[in-house]
């Protein structure tokens, strides 16, 4: 992991430029219910990954754009709060239905600025969904416990109310996905919602933004803020903000958490990611093979869940390496707008670190089987390709072993043991995913038991949970002790109350306790 003083040195993030650009179509922050350019003449660049080109420019915010946006968002609060559950899950359910007709606009959105095929991203957009379905159950998610007669006329209720504003910072690699792991449920509650999207692909969230007004949500309830570290340090230190939700790489999350806690908020950050899958010699290979590449090479391995360390036990490596590389061949690499498998890299700069890794195992030692960096993607102009990579023997001193590489690089290690493979992963200072494959059932349920991995797979290579579940890692993956979404993402996004209550039976001729100093006792 870095620093945090050398994350706090990133504070200059690649494209931003002073003054703005001249012409081209700008992406602005949505503040009390309108598109607003704010007070900032900071700009980024945005790029159409698969062709290289600067698509458009996003604004990045100042201090005053960060207030601007939270006194939108503390401005709707009082009404949005105290409307009743009926009225807010009626919001959600338009919100729902308008997301259900209109999912294609989005994901072509996505697919523009990031560069995951389209198919991809219609399926980020579908597991973003399940989050909105579950939120609409809010009413019942947020039903407190009552105990008559706790005491002698005495009864005791609890009940949960919403935070007030909070904070949502989310990476680029799911630009409506993770945002919507935490918004449904946070604007459910009965909260008012200050989101930062990446600045590399912040055009989703204004989409979503106008598609929570033509689902009737009162203006000022989610408010988009675009921007950098300013933006994020601007909510991380604002004394409206109430809590943050984090979803991006490890120094920046634990930067996050440290933070905003010191500033006296809520924090969840979640962090990178260095996910195992391993296989048994009793694994059916062909199935282990698929699950492999499509794990590690869908969205171009930039998923916190991808599998980038297969670890074969005993002698499944050699076929088990045959069977991926020739599948890792026949992928084919492009843009994700025509019908490829597996689209660009975010960025020039983050496809050329990606690339480097493979000089980096071989220089370790490793077996460098299928080389990404010949590839000829089917896209017109320069966009930031590399094509499946397979590596073999990376020894797990190697940095490709033991960083996060976040791209299409699936590095083999092979061990002896099914001790030593979890040895391995629970080795690992990450522990957000991962998957084991076998046919045994007793060896399956013994791994889940003993690895020290939020997120596990048995003959699954994405154990992503289901919207009613909570999604969430272990250890440098999760600062916080609060997973999204599900009963835990509620509980975030809610402060608990206890009320107890005494109301005497008024036929009954009941003397008053009188006098008693004491400590309150039960009777
Ligand atoms: P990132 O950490 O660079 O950026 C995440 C967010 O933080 C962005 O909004 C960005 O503007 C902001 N940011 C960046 N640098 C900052 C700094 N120095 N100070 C304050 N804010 C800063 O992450 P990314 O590259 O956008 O996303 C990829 C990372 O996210 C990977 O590490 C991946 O594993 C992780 N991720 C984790 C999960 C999970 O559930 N654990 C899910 C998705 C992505």
């Amino acid at each position: 992991d870095q620093p945090i003083s050398d994350v706090e040195q990133e504070a200059e993030q690649p494209g931003a430029a002073a003054g703005g650009p001249p012409t081209a179509e700008v992406v602005e922050h949505w503040v009390g219910g309108a598109a607003t350019r704010g007070s900032s003449s900071r700009t980024a660049e945005v790029f159409d990954p698969a062709t290289g080109e600067v698509a458009r420019h996003v604004v990045l915010a100042e201090p005053d754009d960060v207030d601007a946006a939270v006194a939108a968002a503390r401005e709707a609060l009082p009404r949005w709060r105290d409307t009743s559950l009926a009225r807010r899950t009626a919001v959600l359910f338009r919100f729902r239905e308008l997301l259900n007709a209109r999912a294609p606009e989005l994901a072509a959105i996505i697919t523009a600025e990031h560069g995951k095929v389209l198919s991809d991203a219609a399926g980020e957009v579908a597991r973003g969904q399940e989050v909105v379905e579950f939120a609409c159950g809010m009413p019942h998610l947020l039903k407190g416990g009552y105990t008559e007669n706790a005491s002698t006329n005495v009864d005791v209720h609890s009940l949960r109310q919403p935070l007030g504003v909070v904070g949502i910072i989310s990476p680029f690699n799911f630009p409506a996905m993770v945002p919507m792991w935490f918004f449904p449920v946070a604007i459910a509650a009965g909260n008012t919602v200050v989101l930062k999207p990446s600045e590399k692909d912040p055009s989703a969230a204004l989409w979503v933004a106008r598609l929570w007004q033509e689902a009737g949500l009162p203006d000022g309830v989610f408010n988009v803020l675009q921007g950098d570290k300013v933006a994020v340090d601007g909510l991380l230190t604002h004394p409206d903000v109430a809590s943050i939700s984090f979803v991006g790489s490890t120094p920046v999350a634990r930067y996050v958490y440290e933070t905003g806690t010191a500033h006296g908020k809520r924090v969840q950050a979640l962090g990178g990611a260095k996910n195992h899958m391993v296989v048994l010699p009793d694994a059916d290979l062909d199935l282990a093979a698929d699950a492999a590449v499509n794990a590690g090479f869908g969205s171009a391995g930039e998923r916190c869940m991808a599998v980038s360390a297969l670890v074969a036990v005993g002698g499944v490596g050699d076929e088990l390496v045959a069977k991926i590389a020739e599948r890792a061949r026949a992928i084919r690499t492009g843009d994700g707008r025509r019908s490829c498998d597996m689209g660009p890299l975010v960025t020039r700069a983050h496809r050329d670190k990606v690339a480097s890794y493979v000089d980096v195992a071989r220089e370790a030692g490793a077996e460098v089987v299928v080389d990404g960096r010949g590839v000829e993607p089917d896209a017109d102009g320069e966009g930031f390709f590399l094509g499946p990579t397979l590596l073999d023997r990376v020894p797990t001193t190697s940095r490709a072993y033991t960083e996060e590489i976040f791209g299409p690089v699936l590095s083999v290690l092979r061990v002896g043991s099914y001790t030593d493979a979890v040895e391995m992963v629970n080795g690992s200072p990450y522990g957000n995913g991962v998957a084991i494959f076998t046919n045994d059932g007793g060896a399956a349920r013994r791994f889940a038991h003993e690895v020290t991995v939020g997120m596990i797979g048995v003959n699954v290579p994405v154990p992503v949970p289901m919207a009613y579940y909570s999604f969430g890692g272990w250890k440098h993956s999760l600062f916080g002790d609060s997973h999204a979404h599900g009963t835990e993402g509620v509980h975030f996004f809610t402060r608990g109350k206890v009320v107890t209550t005494r109301w005497s039976d008024p036929s009954a001729t009941q003397a008053h306790g009188g006098i008693d100093l004491g400590f309150p006792t039960n009777a």
